[in-house]
């Protein structure tokens, strides 16, 4: 068995608790708008690896997670290969290694693969099925089913939202993020993150129409506002 990756980032401080080797996988089922990454969305291409390969290059960076730390699995879309992934967690939770899954939640064949997830990190993309496939090109029953299943397997949860001008930056739509989180269970972190137009320049070179042309970056600032007015 192999899996395909796209990038590794043997030091990573922002996907999960503590230092992590975050392993960007290949491939990505959704098209999201606002999406910086579009040369991880084939499934064709990347690096190839085993379970076993994978871990041993996870391994050699175990000194450095601490108590916190660990792997997290992002994409691209992680569930976009999950029996490389089950396999590769198995092989990780040998080595009494914590792992984070960075994922939109949609995918299929994950019920085993979440019993070895210590932490999930669910992008909720928008909080209406409208919103929703305007953003990301897809209808919403398979993230609504994968939040019904980590609901029901009580795993923990980080949540994350970009917040992009003109389109949910409103205090009215972080109201009503606010009331949408409030029923989802085992919650310890909600982010909102600013949009942000780094990609642009990748979608030019692999001649992909950019759909959020003319669109600013989201200023920081007002961003956090909403971010305290979340989390208040
Ligand atoms: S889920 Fe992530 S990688 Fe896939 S299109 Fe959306 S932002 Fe890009």
């Amino acid at each position: 068995m192999v899996g395909y990756v796209n990038k590794i980032e043997s030091m990573g401080l922002v996907d999960g608790p503590g230092i992590r080797t975050v392993i960007f996988m290949q491939g990505c089922m959704l098209r999201c708008i606002f999406c910086h990454n579009p040369e991880s969305w084939s499934f064709k291409g990347g690096t190839k690896y085993t379970p076993l390969e994978l871990v041993n290059k996870i391994s050699r960076f175990k000194p450095y997670y601490g108590e916190d730390g660990g792997v997290t699995f992002s994409g691209g879309e992680p569930l976009g290969q999950p029996e490389f992934l089950l396999e590769t967690c198995k092989l990780l939770k040998k080595e009494n290694i914590n792992i984070c899954l960075d994922t939109s939640g949609v995918g299929t064949k994950y019920e085993e693969l979440l019993d070895y997830i210590d932490l999930i990190i669910l992008d909720i993309k928008h909080i209406t099925p409208k919103g929703y496939e305007m953003i990301t090109g897809a209808k919403m029953d398979k993230f609504q089913k994968f939040l019904e299943t980590v609901q029901r397997k009580n795993k923990k949860l980080w949540l994350r939202q970009v917040i992009i001008p003109g389109i949910n930056d409103t205090k009215e739509y972080i109201l009503e993020l606010k009331e949408y989180i409030s029923k989802i269970k085992n919650v310890e972190k909600v982010e909102l993150l600013p949009y942000h137009t780094m990609g642009i320049g990748k979608y030019k070179d692999l001649n992909i129409k950019y759909k959020l042309d003319g669109v600013p970056p989201m200023d920081n600032l007002k961003c956090k506002e909403l971010e305290k007015i979340l989390n208040d």
